[in-house]
Formats: C-alpha cells, structure tokens, sequence
C-alpha cells in the first residue's frame, strides 16, 4: 500500500486563555472583527505529535486551505476558535496557517471539514472554564496553585492535561494554554504520551479578561 510519508501518534489538543494571550508583554492583542471574544478559552490548535515529544509540520503543500470546507462550522468556529493577534482579522489566517502547519499533517485520518469539526466538537466536550469554575478557580487575577489547576481539569476531563504559562507585563506566571490529548481518530481524549514542558510556577495568576 501507499506509505503516507507522514504519520502521528495522537493529537494535542491546545486551548488558549485571552486574558493571558492579551496582557503579555511580547505582543499586542486585537479583537476579531466579528467582536470582542467571550471570557472563554479558545482554540489554538489541533496538532498531531509524537510520542517521542517531536512533530511533523506543513505536511502538504499541495492541499491549500479552503474556506468553503468550513462554512457550516463558521459560527463555531468564530465563537471557539477566535484569533487575537494584531492586525484584527476574521480568523480565517489564523486558521489557514493551523490546517497548513498541522492540520496537512493528519490528513491520513482527517479532511480540512473533519478536521476543523473535531476541534470545535472536543471544544465542546471538554469546557475547561466550567471545570475550573466548579472547583472555585476563577479568572479574576487571583492566584492558584499549578496543581489545583491541574487536578481540577484532570477530574472533568479524566487525564491530566499539559499547562503552559507565560508572563504579564508584571512578570507573574500566569495559565496560558492547556494542552490534551487526543486519539488520532481526534475524538476521544487520551492519557498523554508525552507532556509539552510547562514553564509555570508553582502558584499561577488566572488573569481577568
Ligand atoms: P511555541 O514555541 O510558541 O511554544 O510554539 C510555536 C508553535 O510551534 C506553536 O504555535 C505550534 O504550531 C508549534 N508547537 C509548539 N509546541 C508544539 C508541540 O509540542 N507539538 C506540536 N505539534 N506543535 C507544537
Ligand atoms: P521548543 O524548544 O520551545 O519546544 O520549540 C521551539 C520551536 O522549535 C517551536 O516553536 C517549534 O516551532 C520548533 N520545534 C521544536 N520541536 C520541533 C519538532 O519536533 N518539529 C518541528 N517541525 N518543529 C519543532
Ligand atoms: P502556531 O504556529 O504556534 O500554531 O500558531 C501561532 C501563529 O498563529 C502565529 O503566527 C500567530 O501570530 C498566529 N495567531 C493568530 N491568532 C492567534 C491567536 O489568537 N493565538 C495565538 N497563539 N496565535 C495566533
């Protein structure tokens, strides 16, 4: 048979905070044009991976993104999947730059129209703000302990997940992505072969938004 060139062992599965995307100092945050997101995680990207931590990337150059692929997901996909960096955009370059750096990556499995379902549909199952909240961790600039945080999500979601920080423009540590893991099918979540390294401090800000 055909030997796909590239092939993966799970996906991670990334959600963003904005608070922390927006008050970091290494770049300036815009609004989409749709409007000002809702204080919710969203996403960053479905990425397939390794099991040795690596990853392939811009798989296929010959499988361009195509809008009308996710037309009938737009309205999910603008309320989940918004994109913050500046100039404001409609998310279809963000977007665009994750099918092409990843999402070509795990084509054997999943078309541009599955794929971007998959994301919006493990979005859905896995409300990390809920989960959060119900364990009293809100985002209103106080400090949680790393642990806390992950407990919290490991309960709901049933494995842990990978928690990466960043800085404010203070210096403070604060949650900025939660990473899960994904089959390659992209629906169940699984235990992580691998976790991406963290960089958070042991006790983290959850940012305002
Ligand atoms: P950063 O260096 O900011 O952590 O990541 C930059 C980009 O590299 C991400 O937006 C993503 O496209 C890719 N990337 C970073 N870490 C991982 C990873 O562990 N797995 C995969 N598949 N991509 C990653
Ligand atoms: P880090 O050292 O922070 O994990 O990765 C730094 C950058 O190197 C990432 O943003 C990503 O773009 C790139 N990188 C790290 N590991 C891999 C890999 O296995 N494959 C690819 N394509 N890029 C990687
Ligand atoms: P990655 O390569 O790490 O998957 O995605 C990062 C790329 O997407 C960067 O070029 C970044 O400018 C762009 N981007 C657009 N909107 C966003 C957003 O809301 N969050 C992040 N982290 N990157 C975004």
């Amino acid at each position: 048979p055909l030997c796909l060139a590239q092939d993966f062992d799970f996906f991670y599965f990334v959600q963003q905070w904005p608070g922390a995307y927006c008050n970091s100092k290494q770049h300036r945050c815009c609004y989409p044009k749709t409007g000002r997101p809702s204080a919710d995680f969203g996403i960053h990207g479905l990425w397939p991976n390794y099991k040795d931590g690596g990853y392939p990337s811009n798989c296929n150059s010959n499988s361009a993104f195509d809008r009308t692929q996710i037309s009938e997901a737009l309205s999910s996909m603008q309320k989940d999947w918004p994109s913050l960096s500046c100039p404001s955009s409609d998310g279809l370059r963000f977007w665009s730059h994750e099918w092409e750096k990843h999402g070509t990556c795990s084509e054997s499995e999943l078309d541009q129209k599955e794929y971007f379902e998959a994301a919006i549909k493990l979005k859905e199952k896995a409300n990390l703000l809920n989960l959060l909240n119900d364990a009293g961790i809100e985002a209103n600039d106080e400090f949680y302990s790393l642990e806390s945080i992950r407990e919290a999500i490991r309960k709901g979601v049933g494995f842990t997940p990978g928690i990466q920080c960043n800085k404010d423009s203070g210096g403070h540590s604060q949650l900025y992505q939660v990473y899960l893991c994904v089959d390659t099918s992209g629906s169940e979540f699984i235990k992580c072969p691998v976790l991406p390294r963290g960089k958070c401090s042991s006790s983290i800000q959850f940012p305002k938004f």
